[in-house]
């Protein structure tokens, strides 16, 4: 379908409509919440085909989940017709993949590469541990990990690693122990360098892989890059606060920017890539910036204009989604933050309900409020529950909420938490398809060689692992020598020889293509034995887990049937890739049930009403941030995203008891709830008393020395500033002498020194 221009920006504001037009190499959209940067981005892209002429294989759009990419494809769709279909609409990782798939030989990347997630990445490492010798109490693997992952992030290379800090270290060496070094950067690049050789030998990946090596093989192969800088004309990335360093120099590789100068233009491009750099558009919310803790960096949206050469800004101020109220309240709480540009926001959608604010004793009552607030909406005011979602700092609150919500009789949907492909029943079958598509996956092929238990234990597995190292060849390829090796007890012998059989059989039956991928996971979990396996068990989670494997099934034949030419590495591929929002169902679709979901995964998103939970000083903020002030900032631009997600009505709830590894805590309200201005608060309860619950606190009792020195010390410093608490405007919440009646003769201690009276 051809747009005509005014199609495409009629219905838009005139900062949005001259976004969507905006013709030059580089173009960022700064804009708060809900202003309609996704909508601007995607109109752009259906001008960019219709009426710049261009060809939609020259756009390359970058969204930051699978969901939201789907998401802009079918509105695409709606926009230009069927060709949204084939775009390259998608993640940084999906795109990577794509590339690397395709071009992945000339950095030593065979095309059947398996992408690990983080289970498997623990499992590499805790393997290299044991070799190695680490003391993995002291050095575990999630903090090996997360190390590694910031080098990653910043595309620091194991090689200058090693060379900076273990020089004499080969990979692959033999024999090799680290103990406990003095030099901790010394063991964290010799396992960094450890685990890439590991990853190479089983032609894998991991998440951060996806990007850093698509920008090792654009710097590397100078062919494969011109291909990618002639083909993507148009380069647009959706929250692009949200991007890392490596992100950040692949869209410049990707563009051409640094490679630009003196290029000849493309001949086939009537507009963008004169210059002979692709055209980037960048759309973000430096107030959103929420992923720091995954590299993000948010210099990458503030020095866009110096970055990109005549780069122009365009800022959208208008707000389509949230009422007056919610607006100021966001505005209020991010006007907190040091050292950021003031942005105008304002909505004509009118003042609005007020917030509704609920104080809780504890955090069972808090989501039984919220449960029976949601029946009460469904039913008085026909708010379906689709339309409403609780948020929550931390995904280990969704417990209480789940349980009211179950109590009540409501349906829900959680997103997140542990997710269907980290099971273990789904990694395991997972584990058999990754090691029929890819043999020299070692991490999987070790994880299934006694799943189901097939009498090949740990000593089995060391005596061909031993073989492997020796021999330097991959796990498997040591089964299929079984012969050659020494010393295997001959029941083993059969086993291992059984095991052979068997991923020999998966991958013939795997290699004739009548078989489609959900035939494949069916032949996979009946030969494999795991689904006799569970169907034997007594054990009654075991039931749940046949259920989800036949979910698995369901996810393959669904695959099929929504993509032409499936095949299995294509279905895992998807698997590999879902992340937690991923799960929500898609536009369009009504769940019927209400959303329970964390603020990091409800970016981007709106829901007509909004319960922001757990608003408590160290759950939210959490208690790490609350000593350091940028990550204090984080966290008020998390309370700013959550804000922002309500369209029509936004709940504020707190408990005033918490347990916290399986303590029961003393919460004070959270610092956020006093920076909403207090008119825009109806709060139904605001003092909550507070459950004496002596036996958990180890002295007895609330008593000066705990809460007095609180008070003092750790929140009259500098991250605090004295103005939030003790000030009068808070009202009546603190210091009047019946909220706190509950606390008999201790109660004393509040309202005195650490909050003020009012
Ligand atoms: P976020 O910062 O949360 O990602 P955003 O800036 O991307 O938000 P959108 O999600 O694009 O904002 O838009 C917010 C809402 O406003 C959407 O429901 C969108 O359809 C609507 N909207 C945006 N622009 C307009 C407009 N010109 N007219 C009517 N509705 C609009
Ligand atoms: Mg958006």
């Amino acid at each position: 379908i051809a747009r005509t221009a005014n199609e495409l920006v009629g219905d838009l504001n005139p900062q949005q409509a001259e976004a969507v037009q905006y013709r030059g190499p580089a173009l960022l959209i700064g804009a708060g919440a809900g202003s309609g940067k996704t909508r601007v981005l995607t109109r752009r892209i259906a001008y960019i085909l219709s009426q710049f002429g261009a060809w939609p294989s020259q756009i390359l759009a970058i969204t930051f989940t699978n969901k939201a990419a789907a998401e802009m494809r079918e509105r695409l769709s709606a926009l230009i017709g069927p060709v949204a279909e084939r775009m390259w609409v998608s993640t940084f990782h999906s795109a990577c993949v794509r590339i690397l798939r395709r071009d992945g030989k000339s950095i030593g990347l065979d095309s059947g590469f398996s992408i690990y997630d983080t289970a498997d990445c623990e499992r590499l490492v805790k393997l290299i541990a044991a070799d190695l010798n680490i003391d993995v109490k002291r050095y575990t693997p999630r903090a090996i990990l997360s190390r590694i992952s910031d080098y990653k992030n910043n595309l620091e290379g194991w090689q200058d690693k090693l060379r900076e800090q273990a020089p004499d270290y080969r990979p692959g060496q033999r024999g090799y122990q680290i103990g406990n070094p003095g030099n901790a950067e010394a063991l964290y690049a010799i396992v960094y360098a450890e685990y890439q050789h590991r990853l190479a030998a089983a032609n894998a990946v991991d998440f951060d892989d996806l990007i850093g090596r698509t920008v090792e093989l654009l710097r590397r192969d100078p062919a494969v890059a011109d291909y990618y800088r002639h083909k993507f004309r148009y380069i647009l990335v959706d929250e692009y606060q949200d991007t890392n360093h490596a992100q950040y120099v692949l869209i410049r590789e990707l563009a051409g920017v640094d490679a630009a100068k003196g290029a000849p233009a493309p001949a086939n491009m009537p507009y963008a890539g004169r210059e002979g750099q692709a055209w980037i558009t960048v759309v973000g919310d430096s107030d959103q910036s929420i992923y720091a803790f995954r590299g993000a960096d948010i210099r990458n949206i503030q020095d866009f204009e110096q970055d990109f050469p005549n780069a122009k800004t365009i800022m959208l101020e208008q707000n389509y989604r949230s009422t007056q109220t919610i607006l100021d309240a966001a505005n209020a709480v991010i006007a907190h933050n040091e050292g950021r540009k003031p942005k105008k926001l304002w909505t004509a959608l009118g003042k609005g309900e007020p917030i509704v604010g609920y104080a809780a004793d504890n955090a069972q009552q808090e989501a039984a409020w919220i449960a029976g607030e949601i029946a009460r909406l469904h039913g008085e005011e026909n708010i379906g529950y689709s339309d409403m979602a609780i948020m929550y700092r931390a995904n280990a609150q969704s417990r209480s909420l789940e349980e009211a919500l179950i109590n009540a009789g409501l349906p829900y949907q959680l997103v997140g938490g542990t997710r269907f492909y980290e099971r273990r029943e789904i990694k395991d079958a997972i584990a058999y398809l990754q090691g029929i598509v890819n043999p020299a996956d070692d991490v999987n092929m070790r994880r299934i060689l006694n799943v189901p238990k097939r009498g090949l234990g740990a000593r089995a597995e060391a005596i061909v692992a031993g073989y492997a190292e020796t021999n330097a060849i991959p796990f498997y390829a040591a089964i299929e020598r079984l012969d050659s090796i020494e010393g295997v007890p001959t029941r083993t012998a059969n086993q291992l020889r059984a095991f052979r059989d068997l991923m020999d059989g998966l991958r013939k039956f795997a290699a004739d293509p009548a078989n489609r991928p959900s035939d494949i996971v069916a032949e996979v979990l009946s030969k494999s034995g795991l689904l006799d396996e569970l169907k034997k068990s007594e054990d009654p989670q075991d039931a749940s887990r046949v259920e989800n494997l036949s979910q698995l099934q369901s996810v393959a034949a669904e695959f099929e049937q929504n993509t032409p030419d499936a095949t299995l590495a294509g279905f895992l591929e998807t698997t590999a890739l879902v992340a937690d929002s991923d799960q929500l169902p898609g536009e369009g679709e009504d769940s019927g049930k209400v959303t329970l979901m964390t603020l990091h995964t409800a970016k981007g998103l709106e829901y007509p009403v909004v319960f922001l939970t757990g608003m408590e000083q160290g759950t939210f903020p959490h208690s790490r941030a609350m000593e350091d002030a940028s990550e204090l900032s984080e966290e008020r631009r998390l309370a700013y995203v959550g804000i922002t997600r309500a369209k029509r009505r936004l709940y504020v709830t707190r408990a005033a008891v918490r347990a916290q590894w399986g303590q029961a805590n003393e919460m004070m309200p959270s610092q956020f709830l006093d920076e909403i201005p207090d008119g825009l608060i109806d709060w139904k309860r605001r003092e909550a008393g507070v459950e004496r619950m002596r036996a958990n606190w180890s002295n007895g009792g609330f008593d000066d020395d705990e809460f007095g020195g609180w008070g003092d010390d750790d929140f009259g410093g500098t991250t605090y500033g004295g103005s939030a608490y003790g000030s009068g405007s808070r009202g009546g919440s603190y210091g009047s002498s019946s909220s706190y009646g509950s606390y008999g003769s201790t109660g004393s201690t509040y309202g005195s020194s650490s909050y003020g009276s009012s």
